[in-house]
């Protein structure tokens, strides 16, 4: 397939080649470049909402509700399904969820799990690009969902402009999330499931957690219950953000932060490079160090000198 027809197929909003174009760049395909320069003022465009949690509370069930309700108000719906434990390979279990968001019959949804080879930073840069590629075909709202609660969600969580943490009832997930530090940084907090407490208790516990400023909805993803409400909640945060300059505040961030990233990702290859290719010398300075005829100290500072002029 040629880059002319990858690009006019993405414009087109043809899903077909938006999934070209996205398994081009988990594979580092270059030729995506190229596609990507062409869509380069299209950044920006879509309303980038995050969905994140533990694996289990409903997340995926939640969102293919929203893409529902998304539809019925005519946006045009991109989904990024993101395991970062789950390397280009493993993605089965997420294929899955593919096909429980997505509608055979309604091109205007595209959804699409996301993994990577694995190299440093690869998967922050390939949800940048993919997300580009879903704002060129025209995509108007795009929900990224990542599973687990660690670093690395974290960090991909700063890609949305309004991130919702869902967490379901009695499972004490509220103490974890807090742990990992989710809970500051969530807009609005979902307590799916919540056919399993009408009692509504556990919207208690969090609240306490929380203060009483964060907005709290309860949904069952099951039953269709609080959907709507999510959704208009997302909404509202998004105008809210927008107005006040937050919106633009969190996307030059997360831009920097991948700047950042490809710069380390850079450096990186190129350290790894160097190692390979010094690798026997590395051998014989280390039984000179053994032998005490050099310094580690020494020896570690040639070493970098030498790293210095191999960059230049
Ligand atoms: P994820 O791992 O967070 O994406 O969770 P899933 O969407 O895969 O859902 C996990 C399980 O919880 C599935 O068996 C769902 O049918 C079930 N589930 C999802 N939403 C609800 C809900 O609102 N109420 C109940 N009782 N079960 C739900």
């Amino acid at each position: 397939m040629d880059t002319e027809s990858i690009k006019k197929g993405i414009e087109n909003g043809d899903r077909r080649f938006i999934a070209k174009a996205i398994t081009m760049i988990e594979e580092g395909d270059s030729r995506i470049y190229e596609v990507l320069e062409t869509f380069k003022d299209r950044i920006g465009k879509a309303k980038v909402f995050g969905i994140t949690g533990p694996p289990g509370v409903g997340k995926s069930t939640l969102i293919s509700k929203l893409v529902k309700e998304a539809r019925n108000r005519d946006e045009n719906v991109g989904v990024l399904l993101v395991d970062p434990s789950s390397p280009i390979s493993g993605g089965a279990l997420l294929g899955n969820r593919v096909r429980m968001i997505e509608e055979v019959s309604d091109p205007k949804v595209y959804a699409r799990s996301l993994a990577t080879r694995g190299w440093f930073g690869g998967l922050s840069r390939a949800i940048d690009d993919a997300m580009l590629v879903l704002e060129a075909s025209g995509k108007t709202v795009i929900f990224i969902e990542t599973v687990g609660a660690g670093q690395i969600e974290t960090d991909i969580f700063k890609k949305a402009d309004v991130v919702s943490l869902v967490l379901m009832p009695y499972s004490g997930d509220e103490i974890q999330a807090l742990k990992a530090g989710l809970m500051e940084i969530a807009d609005i907090y979902v307590i799916n499931k919540g056919d399993l407490d009408r009692n509504k208790i556990t919207g208690v516990t969090l609240r306490m957690i929380v203060g009483k400023e964060k907005k709290i909805v309860y949904t069952s993803a099951l039953y269709n219950e609080g959907i709507k409400e999510l959704y208009d909640a997302m909404m509202s945060k998004w105008e809210e953000y927008s107005k006040s300059g937050e919106i633009e505040k969190r996307r030059k961030m997360r831009m920097k932060s991948s700047l950042i990233n490809d710069l380390n990702s850079f450096f990186f290859s190129l350290l790894e490079k160097f190692i390979k290719e010094h690798d026997e010398e590395m051998e014989k300075i280390s039984e000179e160090i053994l032998k005490g005829k050099i310094s580690r100290y020494q020896a570690s500072k040639e070493l970098i000198t030498k790293f210095e002029s191999y960059i230049h």
